[in-house]
């Protein structure tokens, strides 16, 4: 676990689709000072906006931030790129309001923030350290984060299709194993349900190239899966890129059962609530065993200045849809 933030030592750049708008977007990734965190800016413009849970106002196909008169969406997957990958600090620039989907991985955004490197800040990282257990549920969607010496994330889907059905994936997250096993899932969605989308106008830049579609005699995708379970594998992506709105590194154990980003929000937001469950703290190197000492930076009374109650917020989070996954 590294104790120090880290943003990027250059600038990159590289242009897309948005899945569900359909347009053509450029992004920009820009190296940020300590404390800045992750914000969005429109390209051109001034104002930029924090990448924080308080911030969401849709949940329902992707995850959707907004402030002022600024709105992002589809935010997941490279908020997921920066939080594997231990970058802490970064402006996102785009000059449309959904970030483009790529091939429906984070691998490209992996690719090229690998490509500009990290650079090492002077000040300490700070983790949310979950102290005791937290569960969120809603019918038969359950999350649960339990105290755990660093980041662990357990995710399992279910679904009646013959291909999916049940499958299980558990993976403690650094940088390495980040990039080796989770950037390059895709998102997916099942054939009628796209053509269904579609028909209302969403996942209007959908297609082969930018997600694995499924239909009843299975992948329609020709160069087939690039994992055996490559769908739960995505669902950590999802879950990694959600949690990072919390604004700080977790130091816990996330298990997560048939969720998707409504629940991660539901998670986040008992999280923000319940102030008694964790902690802030930072990690110190010891001299004697090169072992991590914590120091509690806040106490459970003024912490979490970005963890502030929103809960009065209204979220859209009407049914979920795999192929928003
Ligand atoms: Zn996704």
């Amino acid at each position: 676990m590294e104790s120090s933030q880290h943003t990027l030592k250059e600038s990159i750049s590289l242009s897309g689709i948005g899945l569900h708008s359909g347009y053509k977007v450029k992004l920009n990734i820009k190296p940020a000072r300590a404390n800045n965190g992750i914000r969005f800016k429109l390209i051109g413009r001034k104002q930029s906006m924090p990448a924080l849970v308080d911030r969401v106002i849709d949940t329902s196909l992707a995850t959707t931030i907004a402030d002022k008169d600024m709105v992002f969406s589809t935010t997941e997957h490279i908020l997921g790129a920066l939080s594997g990958l231990g970058i802490d600090n970064a402006t996102i620039e785009l000059d449309a309001p959904e970030v483009p989907i790529m091939d429906g991985s984070a691998e490209e955004f992996v690719r090229l923030l690998q490509s500009a490197n990290r650079k090492t800040q002077q000040s300490k990282r700070l983790f949310l350290k979950i102290i005791k257990e937290i569960t969120y549920e809603e019918g038969d969607k359950k999350i649960r984060i339990l105290p755990h010496n660093g980041l662990r994330l357990s995710c399992r889907i279910d679904f009646a299709h013959g291909l999916i059905q049940n499958q299980s994936y558990s993976i403690d997250i650094s940088p390495k194993s980040f990039s080796t096993e989770i950037a390059s899932a895709r998102t997916f969605g099942f054939l009628d349900q796209v053509k269904q989308l579609q028909a209302n106008g969403y996942a209007l830049g959908g297609s082969l190239n930018n997600a694995v579609v499924v239909d009843e005699n299975g992948v329609m995708n020709e160069e087939g899966l690039r994992f055996k379970d490559e769908f739960v594998r995505h669902k950590v992506l999802d879950l990694l890129g959600d949690l990072s709105l919390l604004g700080y590194p977790l130091l816990g154990h996330v298990i997560a059962e048939r969720s998707g980003h409504s629940q991660h929000f539901g998670l986040m937001k008992e999280l923000a609530a319940h102030p008694e469950c964790w902690q802030i703290v930072e990690l110190n190197k010891t001299n004697e065993n090169g072992g991590m000492l914590e120091r509690i930076v806040s106490s459970t009374k003024n912490a979490g200045i970005r963890l502030r109650p929103f809960w009065n917020r209204p979220v859209s989070s009407a049914a979920t849809c795999p192929a928003a996954a």
